[in-house]
C-alpha cells in the first residue's frame, strides 16, 4: 500500500478510537509514527529513503520481520515503558499498516517467523486502493470539518 493510504487510514482509526476513548492527542502523532514506520525496509519507502536505515534494510527484508505483529508488539512494549499511551498508539498506527498490507496481492508474514502469509486482492497503487485512498481522504475531512465547525458555531 502506498504512504498515503496508510496515513488516511491510519488518521480514520484514530478518528474511530478517539470517539470511543478519551485519549491525549499525542497519541495521534504515535499512531501515525508507527504506520510510516513500518515501511523503513524498504529503501524507496517515504520513511526508509533515509541512509542511517541502510544497515537494518541490510539485516531486514521487505514485508519480513518487521512486517509481523511480533515486531508491532515489541516496539509497542518498549514505547509502552516511557508512556502507556504512545506505546498504544504506536501499536494502533502498526497494526493499521499492517492490515492495510495483508489485503494486498503480496500479502505479510503477520505470524513471524512462522512462513504463513496472510494476502488479499489488492495491487499495491492499483485502482481499488485509490478509490479506498479517496474514500478515506473524504471521510478524514469530514470529520475534521466537523470538528473545526463545531469549534466556530
Ligand atoms: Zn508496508
Amino acid at each position: 500500500m502506498l504512504f498515503r493510504t496508510h496515513i488516511v487510514f491510519s488518521l480514520a482509526v484514530w478518528f474511530v478510537l478517539n470517539y470511543f476513548l478519551v485519549m491525549p492527542i499525542y497519541v495521534l502523532f504515535f499512531v501515525l509514527l508507527a504506520t510510516v514506520f513500518v515501511d523503513v525496509d524498504i529503501k524507496n519507502s517515504r520513511f526508509g529513503n533515509h541512509w542511517f536505515f541502510r544497515p537494518l534494510q541490510f539485516m531486514t527484508r521487505h514485508r519480513g520481520v518487521l512486517h509481523s505483529l511480533v515486531a508491532g508488539i515489541l516496539l509497542s512494549l518498549v514505547i509502552g515503558a516511557v508512556s502507556l499511551w504512545a506505546g498504544f498508539g504506536f501499536f494502533v498506527g502498526y497494526v493499521s499498516h499492517l492490515f492495510l498490507d495483508c489485503l494486498t496481492r503480496g500479502g505479510v508474514r503477520l505470524l513471524w517467523p512462522f512462513p504463513w502469509k496472510i494476502k488479499g486482492f489488492v495491487r499495491s497503487g492499483g485502482i481499488f486502493e485509490q478509490v479506498v485512498f479517496v474514500l478515506l481522504l473524504l471521510g478524514d475531512i469530514f470529520v475534521v470539518g466537523k470538528v473545526v465547525l463545531g469549534y466556530l458555531f
